[in-house]
């Protein structure tokens, strides 16, 4: 952890826990523990945190805050779901108001379990969490000099879990654009996703063995239909949602004409189908405050 400049500082939420594991959270802060002395900073502010911890399964009061305080991070950051119920919805997961566990809104770097997790797991999933923040620095760093290196393939439906974790994560940066956690995307189920593949086709752009794009389209009368871009957002303006929906289109050779569709007001979802010589013939609202736009263009 050589590359760290200075020790990281957490903030805790507690989604709707039964308080037992905010108290072992608690316990690593006070004397026996004591995760101060190492430098570890419990912070209110998500602007100066490095590390989310949460506590408790996900219910409909929760899911808005988890989300508010993730967007407010900054990158790079780690999630630490910290119990059972955090980890999958534990006890209360059958509850008429709990949607899951912490992965069911935001990505999740480190599963904490217990119930209660023991402030010896939590200090341990803290220093685990410490590991993945590194290495997610280490690839913020790189990732605008090593796009050449990138491998533009057709997705299996093994590559499901890759992908929906790469659409949750870019899909946070949407959520803010639109300032709406309801879209499809973020709402997509690892089952929907896996029965798409029998629809669609799927390309994936993938650096160092990991995910980091994906697209995908269907053909119908003569037309492909494309949609889905999404780029992780260290390597966002970079090209790579062109090249993918370059890649998506030669999947497609007997298609006549190409269709996209994206949202009003994301700019640069617009701009990238712009470049990609796509122009707008369509638009439909989706709620008071964003429109579908859907562009098209014929195949030269
Ligand atoms: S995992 Fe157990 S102790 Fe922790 S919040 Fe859930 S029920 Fe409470």
């Amino acid at each position: 952890m050589s590359g760290f400049t200075k020790s990281p500082w957490i903030i805790h939420y507690d989604a709707s826990s039964c308080n037992g594991c905010d108290i072992e959270v608690l316990a690593c802060l006070t004397p026996i523990f004591d995760v101060e002395r190492l430098g570890v900073v419990n912070t209110g502010n998500p602007k100066h945190a490095d590390i989310f911890l949460v506590t408790g399964a996900v219910n409909e009061q929760s899911r808005d805050v988890i989300r508010n305080i993730y967007n407010q991070m900054p990158e790079p950051k780690v999630v630490v779901a910290v119990g059972t119920c955090a980890a999958s919805g534990g006890i209360f997961r059958e509850c008429y108001n709990i949607s899951g566990g912490v992965d069911s809104v935001i990505p999740v770097d480190v599963y904490v379990p217990g119930c209660a997790a023991r402030p010896e797991a939590i200090v341990d999933g803290v220093v685990q969490g410490l590991g993945v923040l590194e290495q997610k620095r280490l690839e913020m760093k790189a990732a605008p000099q090593n796009t050449d290196q990138i491998l533009y393939l057709r997705a299996e439906k093994s590559d499901a879990p890759g992908i929906l974790g790469l659409q949750k994560t870019a899909g946070q940066c949407e959520a803010e654009i639109y300032n709406d956690d309801n879209l499809p995307a973020l709402q997509q189920t690892l089952e929907e996703l896996q029965n798409d593949f029998d629809r669609a086709t799927h390309i994936k752009a993938v650096m160092n063995d990991k995910i980091i794009g994906s697209v995908r389209g269907q053909a119908r009368d003569g037309t492909a239909y494309v949609s889905g871009v999404v780029v992780h957002p260290y390597y966002q303006r970079h090209k790579i949602g062109r090249r993918l929906v370059a890649e998506i289109e030669k999947a497609f050779p007997n298609a006549k004409r190409f269709e996209a569709f994206t949202g009003r007001p994301n700019v640069r979802g617009l701009q990238l189908l712009g470049q990609a010589g796509y122009s707008e013939f369509k638009t439909e609202p989706f709620t008071p405050a964003i429109a579908w736009v859907y562009l098209q263009k014929e195949r030269k």
